[in-house]
């Protein structure tokens, strides 16, 4: 099969590997038609109506083999995702039935796609700008809620947009300035730095503190924290880490150190990712296991974000609290007073007036009392007690942050050439450097090497 244009018809497997009710071929290109005619059997021999799904059968051409009994839809360019022509033909869920009709493909003369190639054929042919490009991939690697939201406003336009009408201030400025470097001996002033410098002030560098300010806010959500429970033996914190899961997966036990060395777990406080590490207990005189188990714990403390102290209310702050105290690094701590459900005469005063300023809460790991409490502290720690919704917010990525770093100093510059009233031609120099640093967030600017960087991390197929 020859190939009209200049890039070649690509396939891959849409779908994840493993067993599942349906898996999907996907084809984009010119001969996308040609190459499922060519083995794509129809039940009712009419021809493929564009957009419809089709019931048929798969068969190898030159043995007669069938391979799948599938719908197939051939999508005519240009409402289509890459804005080539792309076929889609939907199998058994069956990977080694996929990889014997993909491999039947490739015989055909369709090419492998490479990771992200039908995204980075639907950025190029100009269905989507590269911050939607991008979305697309953080949407399939969302792993909460938060990031899909954050994921979906980027799909929709969200971050595009924005750019797009920062990009329309500096274009009507620079109209303006490319206007006074033409008629450089015009008796009236063409460029007036007042208005100008207020519509470079609020119009730009007004909304990218903003946007800056909220990939700031963004990254707490993309990346999570990480999360150290620590106290002494028995003192309850396999029991928060399950209390905290909702579900029993550490070993609770009576018998003191039996939590040998760290176990981790995943988990969300508001939206926020929580890497949560349950620790040994560090004691002065461990046995030899429990020696590797303080020394983990020692190594993930140096990592935490947070420190999840625990104390024990049935006892009070004991030595051995003091001395693990002494032990805890120059880290967030929020103090945790389990086991309020055995004393009678509970008083959370007792505990905080220990601890000087540092925030205390109260809880009962057993009966799952003051959990919402504790979450709610975690989470205004982490976030200065700011209320914030990722999913409402325009929230660039850590690419985005730092393109729109240099817009801002570029623009900046913008604002005091005009304050100082440099020539326009260095004004306008400044102007586009403002301009190509947010183009290369949408993709207008954005080199080879970039774009190629960002498809590659996509998975197959996609
Ligand atoms: P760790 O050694 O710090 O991980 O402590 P564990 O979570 O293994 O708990 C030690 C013991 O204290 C177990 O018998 C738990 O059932 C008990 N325990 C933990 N939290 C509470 C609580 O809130 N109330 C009561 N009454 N017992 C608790």
């Amino acid at each position: 099969m020859t190939e009209e244009s200049q890039e070649p018809t690509i396939a891959a497997i849409a779908t994840p590997p493993g067993p599942g009710g349906i898996g999907v071929i996907r084809i984009s290109g010119s001969l996308a038609h040609a190459l499922l005619a060519s083995i794509f059997y129809p039940k009712n021999k009419k021809d493929l109506r564009s957009h419809q799904l089709t019931y048929g059968l798969i068969k190898d051409p030159e043995s007669g083999a069938m391979l799948d009994e599938v719908l197939a839809v051939y999508m005519r360019a240009p409402k289509t995702y890459t804005r080539e022509d792309v076929v889609e033909i939907h199998c058994h869920g069956s990977y080694l039935v996929l990889e014997s009709v993909l491999a039947l493909l490739l015989k055909q003369g369709a090419q492998l796609a490479a990771p992200g190639e039908f995204t980075k054929r639907a950025f190029l042919n100009g269905r989507i700008d590269l911050t939607r490009a991008e979305a697309v991939m953080e949407l399939l690697d969302a792993n909460t809620i938060a990031r899909v939201d954050m994921a979906r406003n980027q799909l929709g336009g969200g971050l595009h947009d924005t750019i797009l009408a920062i990009r329309h201030q500096l274009m009507t400025c620079k109209g303006i300035i490319e206007v006074a470097i033409d008629f450089p001996d015009e008796d009236v002033e063409i460029i007036d730095p007042q208005a100008m410098s207020k519509q470079i002030s609020q119009g730009v560098l007004a909304p990218l503190a903003t946007l800056i300010t909220a990939a700031d806010k963004g990254r707490l959500y993309r990346d999570g924290i990480s999360v150290v429970i620590l106290g002494r033996p028995n003192v309850g914190k396999s029991s928060l880490l399950n209390s905290l899961l909702r579900e029993e997966r550490a070993i609770v036990t009576s018998v003191p150190g039996t939590t040998r060395d760290t176990i981790e777990e995943m988990l969300t406080i508001r939206g926020v990712p929580v890497h949560i590490v349950d620790t040994a207990g560090i004691r002065e005189h461990a046995g030899a296991v429990e020696e590797i188990g303080i020394e983990r714990a020692r190594a993930k403390l140096d990592e935490a974000d947070l420190v999840l102290f625990l104390l024990d209310a049935t006892s009070g702050i004991t030595p051995e609290d003091e001395e693990l105290r002494k032990a805890l690094p120059a880290k967030p701590v929020l103090y945790v007073v389990n086991k309020i459900d055995i004393v009678d005469d509970y008083k959370e005063a007792d505990f905080s007036g220990k601890i000087a300023d540092m925030p205390l809460v109260s809880i009962s790991a057993k009966e799952g009392r003051g959990i919402d409490t504790l979450e709610q502290a975690v989470y205004d720690l982490v976030t200065g007690g700011e209320d914030w919704d990722p999913g409402h917010d325009v929230v660039p990525n850590i690419r985005h942050r730092s393109a729109l770093e240099k817009a801002r100093e570029a623009a900046t510059r913008v604002l005091e050439g005009i304050e100082i009233t440099l020539p326009p031609d260095l004004i306008a120099v400044e102007l586009q450097a403002t301009l190509d640093h947010l183009g290369d967030i949408i993709g207008e600017t954005t080199t080879e090497d970039v774009l190629d960087m960002i498809f590659q991390q996509f998975c197959l197929g996609k």
